[in-house]
């Protein structure tokens, strides 16, 4: 048997690690910085050898094959001199699908992935169907390759992991949208970004199915430039579809040739907003296609309850709805969370600016915003894109979470939003997204 190296002892390289070393390879983990303790005690427990801090070069080059974790780039420098000595670089989904018989769903986008993956996943399982969630979520897919036996798999796989994919093939592919976001990492180049997400098709036949945003302009441009073999499934909240999903009205309806039509009723759904209505069509067609019942369909999607951190509603106070969308890091993501709200909004918004062009907001915060809360470091460019649209009494600098919450209380009255979608990475006041959208329920709990 051959050497596999893992670069990187996060949840995905540990996995994969295990997996190398249950097919009998041998196995040597390093990690530049450090691991954490839990995933260092997994490794000791499967007796693999690791190194963290530090690359020692002649234990890594002497691979036959390596294993990179999503977060390290490219171009990074140990990785550069694999690449130079021609030892192939693959990911760990690449890696895991060569053992994996399973039929696989795999949703990726630039957003919506988890709320989609984890719609499906809850429709599946609801259904009876024997199967693993993973990919970006929970538990690595390679590690539940290597110690679980499930009959489907639902992955979500964002672009990092879908680089250094080579074999691996989706049964059923989907991509939620295209927008711009981690353009850093595709020399600012749209197209490189969006060939990326065209990767989860690769490898398709015509026995597979392609499920995507017909209304997605960068989706239909790329598209028309590649050769997608899987069958097209399109959803649609503008035009009629032959197969796929689109809307009539307030009914979805979602179709497929040989099969009877399903129609959902927008105001059952369990996720509101427009976002959420192209997020059920997805998972109402993958469903379709994997032959659950109709009134399973239906009654999953119906029943299932928001993920954590998305348009999340925490609680109401003297009449004011606080909702926490900390995941919504980018300009499209709080652009569907304002579209959905119906009463003033008292807006958070700010923290680490990722090149973002803040005009597609500002026909809706016009008609919805009354004021708006800076959270962030450095809160220039907010005020300059809407300080003019809220009147400069109407918009407030914080730095904490708890500074934030107290400002909105002041701002609102009865019958108001206090909606967190901060547009913006969480990293200059936070951890990450979630410790955000934690201190924010935190600090809406003392109120
Ligand atoms: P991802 O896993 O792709 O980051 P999430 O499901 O975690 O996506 O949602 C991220 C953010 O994007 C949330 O603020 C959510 O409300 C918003 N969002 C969810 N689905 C969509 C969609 N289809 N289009 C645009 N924004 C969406």
């Amino acid at each position: 048997m051959g050497k596999i190296v893992v670069l990187g002892g996060g949840e995905s390289g540990v996995g994969a690690a295990v997996l190398a070393k249950v097919k009998g390879f041998e196995v040597f983990l390093s990690d530049r910085g450090e691991i954490a303790e839990k995933y260092a005690a997994q490794l000791r427990e499967w007796n693999i050898p690791f190194e963290s801090g530090q690359h020692s070069e002649e234990k890594i080059l002497c691979a036959d094959e390596i294993i990179k974790s999503p977060g390290i780039p490219l171009t990074a420098p140990m990785v550069v001199k694999a690449m130079e000595k021609g030892i192939p670089i693959i990911s760990e989904i690449e890696f895991a699908g060569r053992y994996d018989t399973a039929r696989k769903i795999c949703i990726t986008g630039s957003n919506g992935k988890t709320t989609t993956t984890s719609l499906i996943y809850y429709l599946l399982k609801q259904a009876g169907v024997n199967v693993g969630l993973g990919g970006n979520i929970g538990k690595s897919y390679a590690l539940q390759v290597a110690t679980e036996h499930y009959d489907c798999y639902v992955l979500e796989l964002s672009s990092f992991q879908l680089d250094n994919m080579y074999d691996f093939k989706a049964d059923i592919a989907i991509i939620t949208n295209i927008t711009p976001d981690h353009l850093d990492r595709y020399d600012y180049k749209l197209e490189n970004y969006a060939r990326a997400k065209f990767r989860i098709t690769q490898n398709m036949s015509s026995d597979d199915c392609f499920i995507f945003c017909s209304d997605d302009e960068i989706t239909i441009q790329q598209l028309s430039q590649i050769v997608v073999k899987a069958k097209m499934l399109p959803f649609s909240q503008k035009t009629q579809v032959e197969e796929g999903a689109c809307l009539d009205g307030n009914t979805i309806h979602v179709k497929m040739a040989g099969r009877d039509d399903c129609d959902l009723l927008v105001e059952e759904l369990a996720l509101s907003g427009k976002h959420n209505i192209y997020n059920s069509m997805a998972a109402a067609i993958a469903g379709k296609v994997m032959n659950i019942k109709n009134e399973s369909i239906r009654a999953s999607l119906a029943s299932f309850e928001a993920v954590e951190h998305r348009l999340e509603k925490v609680r109401t106070v003297g009449g004011v709805l606080y909702i926490n969308d900390s995941k919504a890091t980018n300009v499209d993501a709080a652009w569907y969370a304002l579209e959905c709200q119906d009463r003033p909004v008292v807006w958070i918004v700010g923290g680490k600016d990722k090149g973002n062009d803040y005009s597609a907001l500002f026909d809706l915060v016009k008609a919805k915003v009354k004021a708006i809360v800076c959270m962030g470091v450095d809160n220039t460019k907010i005020h300059a894109a809407f300080e003019n649209l809220v009147g400069s009494r109407n918009i407030v600098d914080t730095l904490s979470a708890e500074e934030a919450v107290k400002a909105c209380a002041a701002f609102a009255s009865e019958g108001d939003v206090v909606l967190l979608s901060p547009c913006c990475a969480s990293f200059d006041l936070f951890k990450n997204y979630e410790q955000r959208g934690k201190l924010f329920k935190d600090a809406v709990n003392a109120l």
